[in-house]
């Protein structure tokens, strides 16, 4: 079965396209950037990479360039697009719209545009990928929804109930829905692999720091707590993202600064965070540089950074009444070892230590950093949330077949 994955940005889009008989095999991957400003596509296949730099001003102009890359005889990758069994979609949040991952109906495709506000990033993007999709494939190739927030179902009552007036939650569907479901549990469970042991047996804390960051609470498996709630801005601090801010903050600002909502908004998704702290960034790697060089807000920055995820990895500590293992993941978790260092440092009374040389050495591979023997094993792990959407689309098409 080839199968086809999309992951949408504002500017980008991801692709990886598999074949999924037996073990899932990588034929190709690559991204399309810059879309709507000029336009790069990158194809890799066995391990060379191109680069393309074909004008792309909209999402579909991209997707046909990626189409055209892949089913280019001279490549050997497709013979032709009607060879692809079916398209998995990265959608951040299901909501109560569409609920969980599904394959796209009339009706699914009806509900997308009422996922926006809560996704402004993602899921607007999303929407011109499979209208791309339908338009270039056509509408009888299966498309999936895969959606961050699937994972996050089996938190109790007590994680994800907001504590807001009844009419208010009720009419807004205001509750932890949580995100990077897929990543977390990929992680985990990769995890479970290389402790060779089951999944169901473990309590896992998973970490989850990219570009959007956020923490999560793994009991026998299932995602009982996470870090983000109703939106992506929640949580700890990422980027440009504030985090978790105490609401009269936002009230405040509104009036005193007789400022729009949607102008706080953007303040709270691109001007805040480790940015704004900082001074620089919001790459991490920018911010650690300006760190190591003496500058004093970016010290504080990382500092704060790795004190809020400290204090995440506590409360699900205790939420899991101990935990098996931790895990760091995505572009900071599996490439910095400087913020693993500080997040996990001076936690060693709950029996969770670090050993430093293999701390440093593991960067963007997996392996365990914690020493042998420790209470608590610590690993990093690069996430694999593409494969993942391939294996959910694969699922969901053949329980259509079925
Ligand atoms: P996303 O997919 O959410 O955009 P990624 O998981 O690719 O994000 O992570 C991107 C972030 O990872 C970058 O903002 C950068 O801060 C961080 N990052 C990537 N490589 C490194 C590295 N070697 N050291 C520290 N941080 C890194």
């Amino acid at each position: 079965m080839k199968i086809l994955v999309l992951n949408a940005g504002s500017t980008s889009m991801k692709y990886c396209l598999y074949d999924m008989g037996g073990e899932a095999k990588v034929l190709a991957k690559g991204l399309s950037e810059r879309i709507g400003i000029d336009g790069r596509t990158s194809l890799t296949v066995d391990g060379e990479k191109m680069v393309f730099d074909d004008p792309l001003p909209t999402h579909e102009a991209a997707f046909r360039l990626i189409l055209a890359l892949l089913t280019d005889p001279a490549r050997n990758i497709l013979m032709d697009i009607r060879e692809l069994n079916g398209v998995g979609h990265r959608f951040a949040h299901g909501g109560w719209h569409i609920g969980g991952n599904t394959l796209v109906n009339g009706e699914i495709r009806r509900y997308i545009p009422g996922c926006h506000d809560l996704t402004p990033l993602q899921s607007p993007y999303a929407e011109l990928c499979i209208d791309a999709c339908t338009a270039l494939l056509g509408a009888h190739v299966p498309q999936a929804l895969v959606c961050d927030t699937s994972f996050h179902a089996t938190m109790p009552k007590r994680a994800y109930l907001t504590p807001l007036p009844k009419d208010l939650r009720e009419k807004y569907h205001i509750r932890r829905y949580g995100f990077h479901g897929t990543s977390h549990q990929y992680v985990a469970e990769q995890a479970a692999l290389l402790m060779n042991r089951p999944l169901p047996e473990l309590n896992l804390i998973t970490c989850h720091l990219g570009g959007g960051c956020s923490v999560t609470a793994i009991e026998k498996g299932r995602s009982v707590d996470t870090s983000m709630e109703y939106s992506g801005i929640s949580g700890v601090p990422m980027g440009t993202r504030i985090g978790d801010l105490d609401p009269h903050i936002q009230c405040y600002i509104l009036e005193h600064e007789g400022m729009a909502p949607a102008e706080l908004q953007d303040i709270l998704y691109h001007r805040s965070g480790l940015r704004a702290i900082a001074g620089v960034g919001p790459d991490l790697r920018e911010i650690e540089a300006a760190a190591a060089a003496g500058n004093e807000d970016a010290k504080d920055a990382v500092e704060l950074f790795c004190y809020r995820i400290k204090k995440y990895i506590g409360a699900y500590f205790a939420a899991l009444n101990g935990a098996d293992a931790i895990v760091f993941t995505a572009g900071i978790g599996e490439n910095s070892p400087g913020i693993r260092a500080g997040v996990l440092e001076g936690l060693d009374r709950l029996g969770i230590l670090l050993d430093t040389a293999r701390n440093e050495s593991c960067r963007g591979k997996a392996g365990k950093i914690s020493p042998d023997g420790a209470p608590v094993a610590v690993y990093a792990i690069p996430t694999d949330e593409e494969l993942m959407i391939a294996r959910e689309t694969v699922r969901l098409i053949q329980m259509q077949n079925a």
